[in-house]
């Protein structure tokens, strides 16, 4: 079954089921995007945080595949929110990924404590990547409510996407309809929660009784919900598991069940981002 792709408000498409990369060791990146293609995924979420930028446009070239069929989205790291230092490390990930353009190209956190909390200068800075064409398509990532409407009222360009920790534990219902209200898509990072909610008892019970693996059914879940994903996993039989989602439905109740299980800020698996300063260099 083919992946369904959504419309993001640049009138791009991107396939709603995507592959993570973060975490996974620059030395076996290669490898396990070459993997992912073969199994079907047709989009890699990296970041220049994630060190595998390189390893990624390399895999995507060997691939065989023309780069247009394959949607890339990259991230600016957080030492680099100054404007002069965003367009470097803009040309830096196009380096990196071995490539003269990107998919998506998001700010990957939006350090409200640093840089006097003006992540408004940066995303303009954004902006000029994509109306220069070498971003396809610009957005956010980890921007609270507060954030997105302040990017939003102070810019030009509607950010694409933001891309937050969504799962059954951290469902995010505010952020998300924050970004709807604009015609902002929700990307789900951390989509299986890291793995901690595959032995959740309510998603194993609906899982045996459709007789589906429970991140099968977690990932339908977020599919159905209509949030972009990009498990990441590094065993080709996950991989391939986690491709299989789009031959079976979840009922409404089923979805409602697994929605119930959110833990509001106790279901965070990573950093809070009113509060996250880490630059890392
Ligand atoms: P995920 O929720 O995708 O979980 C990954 C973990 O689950 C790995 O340990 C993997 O193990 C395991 N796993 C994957 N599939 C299965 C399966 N079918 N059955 C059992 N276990 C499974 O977490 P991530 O944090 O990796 O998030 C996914 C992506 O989201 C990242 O790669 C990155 O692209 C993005 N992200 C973005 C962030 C941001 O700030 N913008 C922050 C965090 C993530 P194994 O590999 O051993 O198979």
């Amino acid at each position: 079954m083919p992946v369904p792709d959504l419309t993001l408000n640049s009138g791009q498409s991107i396939p709603q089921l995507g592959f993570g990369v973060f975490k996974i060791d620059p030395a076996e990146t290669a490898d396990a995007v070459a993997e992912a293609l073969k199994v079907g995924y047709r989009h890699i979420d990296t970041a220049e945080m994630y060190g595998n930028e390189a390893e990624v446009g390399e895999a995507v070239r060997a691939s065989g595949l023309d780069r247009g069929e394959v949607f890339i989205t990259s991230k600016l790291n957080n030492g680099y929110h100054r404007p002069d230092d965003a367009r470097r490390a803009f040309d830096g990930s196009l380096e990196a990924l071995g490539s003269d353009y990107v998919d998506l190209f998001l700010i990957h956190w939006p350090l409200p404590t640093l840089y006097d909390g003006d992540f408004v200068s940066t995303w303009q800075t954004l902006e000029e990547f994509y109306r220069d064409g070498r971003a396809r398509s610009i957005g956010l990532s980890n921007f609270q409510v507060s954030h997105v409407r302040r990017v939003v009222n102070e810019s030009e360009v509607v950010p694409a996407v933001n891309q937050i920790e969504v799962h059954p534990y951290l469902c995010n219902e505010e952020v998300r309809a924050a970004s709807a209200e604009f015609g902002i898509l929700t990307e789900a990072w951390s989509p299986l929660a890291k793995g901690r909610v595959l032995k959740d008892p309510t998603i194993g019970a609906i899982a045996s009784r459709i007789r589906r693996t429970p991140a099968q059914v977690v990932l339908r879940w977020h599919i159905q919900r209509g949030d972009i994903v990009f498990p990441k996993s590094t065993t080709p039989a996950r991989m391939k598991e986690n491709f299989e989602i789009f031959d079976f439905e979840l009922e409404a109740e089923d979805v409602a069940a697994i929605s119930a299980l959110d833990r509001g800020e106790a279901g965070r698996t990573g950093p809070n981002p009113d509060v996250f300063a880490r630059v890392p260099r």
